[in-house]
């Protein structure tokens, strides 16, 4: 067992070192450092609490234990996850966050022993800490499941529109707030344990119901924002077993995926309440006649084949690669740096645009695209390429949808209005690889497919990819 100061050195390093992770995490080029430092100091922060003062020697075979069984799973989970299913594993592990807390403050709940060290006033501090760590806890926790069904597609995308689903957030806040009041006010443990239940069913209720009524455009802030309640919900755990290392590292991450859910919410034009409250669209939310779609687009379609789509890339000067989520299902971002190499070799200026939400989290394209060893100055953010579609020879969409829609700026019913897109059509050509016509994660059509500058190369990413890639080296 080590002493409480080498334990509050240890955490004091900790936190320092997940601030440094952080820092490194919010650029390419020092990302695996951010990742490097996080880990270090997550095993410290481990090793610290484990064998701290707070733990007996009674209780640490069921600590190394639990250790033990959540290590088998998760690195399991780590070799079996595919890179598109990510985005699911990170809402489950919010989840567990959100679990966690609620059973901890169950936990301290009814633990007679901690109430009776406590002073009168301690006490309340500590119920206040109990009831709003199971309040986050619970939230977070149903809402991440919600998250996870959406994602991976086992619940569908459309938001689910309760008539007078503000008044009923509204009566089930005001029924918490109530409870809250009569949790710590309470003379007797059934009242008590009353409140406790009925805040949590009710928040439970709440953190589904708030996830579901968030449709398919928006769902990238949700993510952020339960990565966000995690932390809290953190904290909160912190505050409830008194420890500085949990409500340090979960303000952090609090904070941190509000920041993101602020940025992921001016990238798409949104404002952050109207998704909260259930927002799909710019105007809070209302439902669409045409949910699904908006205006139907016009126009004939124009295949072209692998062959003709290398043809026009060696004849192009400049081209801009737009990769999407379908580049991420086919895992064509190999293949793609394989074309970029050949067309640079051939003198062509190669670029890739990024939209802020393409993929299914945040960073996702970034990842892929350093995963192959793109050079990180020849990937553009949307704001700074954007500009440049007019002066681009071919816009090549590997896998994208939703984020190349004009429609978000053409049609004030579609869904997606408002939403800033890459606009490739202002290309000379735009080229989009996909696999049929069907619609991308907000469910809706997609008029660029029709226009007269642009052709579709229908197949699998990669193998279309591979077949270009053969063509440009023939
Ligand atoms: P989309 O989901 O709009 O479109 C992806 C397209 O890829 C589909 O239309 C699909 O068409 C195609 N595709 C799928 N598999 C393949 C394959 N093997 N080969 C070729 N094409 C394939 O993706 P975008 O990246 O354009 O937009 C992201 C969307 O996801 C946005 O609506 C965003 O709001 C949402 N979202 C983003 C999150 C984030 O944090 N980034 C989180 C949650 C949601 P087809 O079936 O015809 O091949």
């Amino acid at each position: 067992m080590i002493s409480t100061s080498l334990a509050t050195v240890a955490y004091l390093g900790a936190t320092i070192l997940f601030i440094l992770c952080l820092g490194g995490l919010s650029n390419q080029e020092t990302s695996r450092r951010g990742n490097a430092y996080g880990m270090l100091g997550m095993a410290i922060a481990v090793l610290a609490t484990v064998f701290g003062t707070q733990v007996t020697s009674a209780g640490l075979p069921w600590i190394l234990g639990a250790m033990a069984v959540g290590a088998v799973v998760g690195v399991y989970a780590a070799r079996v996850v595919q890179m598109t299913q990510m985005p699911e594993l990170v809402a489950l592990m919010h989840s567990l966050v959100g679990l966690a807390a609620v059973l901890v403050g169950y936990a301290n709940f009814v633990d007679p022993a901690v109430a009776a060290m406590l002073t009168p006033a301690e006490n309340t501090i500590h119920e206040i800490e109990m009831y709003v760590g199971v309040l986050i806890g619970a939230v977070t926790f149903s809402g991440s499941l919600v998250a996870f069904g959406k994602l991976s597609g086992k619940i569908g995308g459309k938001p689910l529109l309760l008539p007078a689903r503000h008044w009923i957030n509204l009566v089930g806040l005001i029924v918490v707030v109530y409870f809250g009041v009569r949790f710590v006010t309470a003379h007797d443990a059934s009242m008590a344990t009353t409140a406790m239940i009925v805040m949590t069913v009710i928040a439970l209720l709440f953190g589904i119901h708030m996830v579901m009524a968030i449709g398919g455009a928006d769902m990238p802030v949700v993510v952020s924002m339960l990565n966000s309640y995690s932390g809290w919900a953190a904290a909160a755990t912190g505050f409830m077993l008194n420890n500085d290392l949990l409500i340090v590292v979960g303000a952090l991450v609090g904070s941190s995926g509000a920041i993101l859910s602020y940025i992921m919410c001016t990238a798409m034009n949104r404002r952050f309440l109207a998704v909260i409250a259930g927002g799909f669209g710019s105007d809070g939310g209302a439902p669409k006649p045409a949910a699904a779609g908006g205006a139907q687009p016009a126009g004939e379609v124009t295949p072209i084949s692998a062959t003709e789509t290398a043809e026009l890339l060696k004849d192009a000067k400049s081209v801009v690669i737009v990769p999407g989520y379908g580049m991420a299902v086919a895992q064509a971002q190999h293949t793609v740096f394989e074309i970029t190499k050949a067309l640079r070799e051939r003198g062509v200026n190669v670029r890739f645009a990024i939209h802020p939400v393409a993929g299914r989290m945040p960073g996702h394209m970034n990842v892929l695209l350093a995963e192959a060893k793109v050079p990180y100055d020849i990937v553009f953010e949307m704001d700074e390429i954007n500009d440049d579609f007019p002066d681009t020879d071919v816009a090549m969409v590997i896998g994208a949808n939703d984020i190349v829609n004009p429609a978000a700026q053409d049609d004030p019913t579609s869904p997606i209005a408002g939403m800033p897109v890459l606009e490739v059509w202002k290309a000379k050509n735009s080229i989009v690889m996909k696999r049929s016509m069907a619609s991308g994660y907000a469910g809706v059509d997609n008029p660029l497919f029709y226009k007269e500058n642009n052709r579709m190369l229908f197949g699998d990413a990669k193998k279309m990819l591979d077949e270009v890639l053969a063509a440009l080296k023939a």
